[in-house]
Parts: structure tokens; sequence; C-alpha cells
């Protein structure tokens, strides 16, 4: 008697660990234990499952990248007195090759036997991203379930046992951490988009393809694709590489946001490694999508490394907001290692470890969202900067003229010969066409000048060229050097501009660092013989500190009927046109 007894509560006792026991009409089971069988080596079948060991397990596991095939024992007891409906539910069904159920009774007996194949979009059973197998527990009742399942690229499940209630409210309500990561995302990347349609600055455009490609990558991963495109399988797990675009967008974006190509030209080049690497493993993707896939990771680290690498070697260059992107990224790195861990079955199944890439993308979507806001409170500054010097150029200017005059006047009132006045009078019309900081002649000489040259290229039929030149990048001189040092390559620059001009040419300071040479009695192929020349003298130039400058050029040309403005807007825009095609260029318009 004792030993029926101490045998019960032993029965019992392991009901109760291994299986899961419904006590109720409304249930819903998020922990329990399965058991569990990696079949990679031994390929059992179901004839033969009786004969395996089973390891003990949870209901959600990871077990790896490299096993693909496994059994699942899942143990079910009604204790209640009616019939009880059981929803079994797996997660992110859709990234299964085949999931197969055996509905087996006490004795061992096949009851049911369904074959779930994603990958088979016509005969696909998923609800959503779900996969459902529906079983009935009669009074009292033990039933097992042994589950094959085969997957394509990492090993994880989540397994969870409901009524029919709670099994639609899940489908329902349980899923909306993803829908809120994509709708987050896409509200940016459509903001974004339209900022950049009205201010042409690229790195909104990058930022938010970036975005679209994040968003197709979620809206994949959590299911969203499946559930409401009933895109599934082989298609769906394309997808994946929508993770492969976004680092291509990020590099494109960093590029542009910190003016690599020209400022940080070794960084330039390794994030162009990185565009061209993923580019080439996508390529390589429509030739053999399962190899590719594996390589991906591969890639994905690759880029991910030099990111941290080309922030932190910018940051230290004096670029202090990159730091903004340098903590966006290593959110973004943290987050998705985690994930990687768990996919590879080393960390186990949490919210965090299973939504790791998810997570880190909003977080950095979000951080690189402040990052470009940041470019208007730049702009904002430059132009703060730009009006401080304007200004303080002209008091320079008029405090210099009105010390002449005074000088004119005493000369005046002393009774200077009429010679000396004159030496007064010129030195005092130098002053009043000469940039104080260059010594090339100022604006007011330039528009005298262009003026002049109107007149006459009109009157005898003549022509005559302007070439606008304005440095590459100079503001990052002032940002790095500060604007002493930008002074300084301002007059040296002036320099290399009258030295290698002719007598006849004008050369002036329009504004900020932007020159202007008057070339008259010049075609546009002349013109353009003194703007390379100019822009080969340049480049061949050490500056001060700063060594290596470029400058972008733009030329146009006298037209009859021209007016001031008409010549000098075709200039600007060659001007900008040269720093559109990427600078250090020169165009004609
Ligand atoms: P890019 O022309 O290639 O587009 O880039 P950039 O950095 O040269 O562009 P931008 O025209 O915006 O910058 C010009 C900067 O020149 C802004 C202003 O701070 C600086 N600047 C203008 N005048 C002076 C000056 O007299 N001295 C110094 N040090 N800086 C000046
Ligand atoms: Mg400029
Ligand atoms: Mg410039």
């Amino acid at each position: 008697m004792r030993l029926i007894l101490i045998f019960s509560i032993l029965f019992v006792y392991s009901l109760a660990q291994n299986t899961v026991i419904i006590n109720s009409d409304k249930f819903k089971f998020k922990d329990f234990q399965v058991g569990y069988f990696i079949n990679d080596k031994k390929k059992v079948d179901f004839k033969d499952i009786q004969d395996i060991q089973f390891s003990q397990g949870k209901n959600s596991d990871t077990l790896g990248a490299e096993v693909k095939d496994t059994w699942i024992k899942i143990k079910l007891f009604n204790s209640t007195k009616d019939i009880q409906n059981v929803f079994l539910h797996q997660d992110i069904a859709y990234t299964f090759y085949s999931i197969k159920y055996y509905e087996v009774n006490e004795k061992g007996n096949l009851l049911n036997k369904q074959t779930l194949n994603p990958f088979d979009t016509k005969n696909s059973e998923l609800y959503g991203a779900d996969a459902i197998y529906k079983l009935t527990l009669k009074p009292q009742e033990n039933k097992t379930l042994y589950i094959r399942q085969h997957t394509l690229a990492y090993h994880f499940y989540n397994f969870s046992i409901f009524s029919e209630k709670e099994s639609k409210e899940y489908l329902v309500y349980e899923k909306v951490d993803g829908i809120l990561f994509v709708g987050l995302l896409l509200a940016l990347a459509i903001y974004n988009m339209f900022i950049f349609i009205s201010s042409r600055y690229k790195e909104y455009l990058y930022y938010s393809l970036y975005l679209f490609s994040a968003t197709a990558w979620i809206f994949y991963m959590y299911g969203s694709l499946a559930h409401y495109m009933h895109i599934y399988g082989d298609i769906a797990i394309r997808f994946n590489f929508g993770l492969m675009f976004t680092p291509v967008f990020i590099a494109l974006f960093v590029q542009t946001i910190f003016k690599t190509k020209n400022e940080y030209k070794t960084e330039h080049k390794f994030l162009n490694s990185v565009i061209i690497l993923l580019i080439l493993n996508f390529i390589y993707a429509l030739i053999n999508f399962g190899h590719a896939l594996e390589l991906l990771s591969l890639s994905l680290n690759y880029a991910l490394i030099i990111f941290l690498f080309i922030s932190i070697s910018i940051y230290k260059k004096g670029n202090k907001i990159v730091k903004i992107f340098l903590l966006a990224h290593t959110s973004y790195l943290l987050f998705t290692l985690y994930a990687l861990m768990f996919y590879t079955g080393n960390v186990p199944f949490s919210y965090i470890s299973s939504h790791g890439i998810g997570i880190g993308i909003v977080i950095e979507a979000l951080m690189l969202s402040y990052l470009v806001s940041y470019k208007f409170k730049i702009m904002e500054e430059e132009k703060e900067v730009q009006r401080e010097l304007k200004q303080k150029a002209i008091e320079e200017q008029y405090k210099t003229q009105r010390q002449f005059l005074e000088q004119l006047e005493i000369a005046q009132l002393a009774n200077l010969n009429s010679e000396k006045l004159k030496d007064l009078n010129k030195e005092l019309k130098n002053i009043s066409i000469t940039d104080k900081l260059t010594s090339l002649y100022n604006r007011v000489k330039l528009d005298e000048s262009l003026e002049y040259h109107l007149n006459y290229s009109q009157r005898y039929n003549e022509t005559f060229g302007v070439i606008m030149v304005d440095i590459d990048f100079f503001k990052s001189i002032n940002d790095s050097f500060g604007h002493q040092t930008g002074d300084i390559v301002l007059v040296e620059f002036a320099n290399i501009l009258k030295a290698n001009v002719r007598q006849t040419d004008i050369v002036g300071r329009w504004g900020g660092e932007e020159f202007m040479i008057i070339c008259p009695k010049s075609n546009l192929e002349d013109t353009k013989v003194i703007a390379k020349k100019i822009k080969e003298e340049i480049e061949n130039f050490e500056f001060t500190t700063v060594k290596n400058k470029t400058a972008s050029f733009g030329i146009s040309t006298f037209k009859n009927s021209d007016t001031l403005s008409d010549i000098v807007h075709r200039a600007d825009k060659a001007l900008y046109q040269a720093k559109e095609s990427g600078r250090n260029k020169i165009c004609a318009n």
C-alpha cells in the first residue's frame, strides 16, 4: 500500500515536471517543459520515436546555427471534466522549412499527422507569422505531441499553448511591438524623404532609404509580411537581405554628412569597401541564396567593425558630432551581437535576445534622427558666423576709410601741396576697392569691373569670361583649426589666384571664401584654360597647417543682352554644378 502511494506521488510529480496539465477552460502556457532531440546525425523517423532519449528543455530555446533538424516532445493532460480544445502556437514559423506534427495517445498510437510547409505558399497553414496546431483532449486524457522541425538559418523556437480565446487574443494583441517598430520607422522614413525632396540635402535621402530598408527587414522578421501580405517561405526569407541594405545606406549617410570624400579620405575608402562588399554579397545571393545568407553575417560583422573604427577615427580628428553616430551605432552593435549570440545558441531565449536586432535598429534610427536634425543647428551656426564675418569686414573697411579721410582733412587743413593730396586720394580710392584680408579687389571693384566689361563687350562686340571660385570644405578648416588658420589659407589662396592670372585679368574676393576672376576678351575656351591652370596650382600647393585643399570653379561667358546679374547667376549655377558633381571640378554654364 505504501509502495503504491510512493509510486503515485512519483507519478504525479513526474507528470507535473514534464506534462502540461490543463485544469480550466481558460488556459495560457508560455513557460513549460518539453523534450528535445537533435536529429542532425541520426535521422530518426517517427516509427522509431519511442526508442530515442529526449533531453529536457524549455518551450522557448535556441540551438544555434548548426542544428537544422530536431524532434520536440510535448506531453499534455486534461485534468478537467470537459473536452478541451488546445491550440499549440509556434512563433516565427515562416523561418522553418517544414514542421511536422504527430499526435499520439497514451498507448503510443498515432492519432493524427499534419505537415506544415511554410515554404509551400499554396499549402501554408500559417496564421500570420505563427504555426498553429489544434488538438482535442477528452476529460482525463493524456496525449503526446511529437514535432519534427527543419530550420533554414538559425534553430530557435518558441511554443505556447492556449485555449481558443487566448489563442485568438495572442494573435491579435501580442504582436503589437513589431507593428509599433514598423510604424515608427516608416513615419520617420517618409518624413525624412520629404525633407530631402524640399532641401536636396543627400544625407536625408540616405537616412530615409536606410529607414525603409530597416523597416522592410523588421516587417519580415516580426511576421508582418506573412500576416498582412501572405508572403511566406522562399520569398519571405529573401527579406533577410533588407538587413544588407541598411549598412549600405548608413555608409552613404556617413560619407555625406561628414563629407568624408574630401575630409577623411582613408575613412571614405573603408566605407566604400563596406558598400562594395555588401553589393557583392547581394549579387551572390541572386546565384546562391543559402550560401550568401551564411556569408551575410560575415559581411555585417565587417560593416559593424568598420563603422566603429571610422567613427572613432573621425572623432579623434576633431569632429565632435560624430559621437552621436558612435553612440547610435554602438547601441545597435551591442543589441545585434546579443541577438546573434542568441541565434547561435549562446544566450537563452528572452524578449531582448530574440528582438535584439529590431530594438537595436529602432534605437539607432532615433539617435540618427537626432543627428540629422543637428544639421539644422550647424547650418544656423554657419550663417551666424558668416554674418559676423561680413559685418566685421565692413566695419574694418569703414574704419580704414575714416582714418584716411581724417588724414586727408588734416592734409587739406595743413595746406599740403597738391601732389601729396593726389597721392592720398589715390590711396583712399585703393582702399575702398581692396579686400583687407587678401589684398585682392573687393566686391565693389568686381561689380564695377563687371559693369564696365558688359558695356564694353556689348559695344565692341567682344566677349569676356567670369570664373567663380569657391574653396571646397573651407568651413572644416575653421572648425578644426580655428578662424586664424582659415584666414591664413584665404591669403595663401588669394596669392595663388593672383600669381596665375594675366595682367589684364581682375581677381577679387566675392565674399567669404568665394572669389571671382574676370577675364577680358576671353571666350569659353580661354577662360577654361585659366581655370584649369589655377585648379592644378591649388591641388599642388601645400597650405599652412591644412596641407592639401581643393576648389570648385564655375564659368560663364558674356552673351549679348546679358545683365550683370545674368552673367553672375550663370557662373554661380556652374559653381553649384561643380560642387554637386563631387568638387574640385570646373563647370561652365
Ligand atoms: P563647400 O563650399 O565645399 O560646399 O564647403 P564649405 O565648407 O566651403 O561651405 P560653406 O560655403 O558653407 O562654408 C564657408 C565658410 O567660410 C563659412 C564661414 O564660416 C567661412 N568664412 C567665410 N569668410 C571667412 C573669413 O573671412 N575667414 C574665415 N576664417 N572663415 C570665413
Ligand atoms: Mg561658400
Ligand atoms: Mg566653400
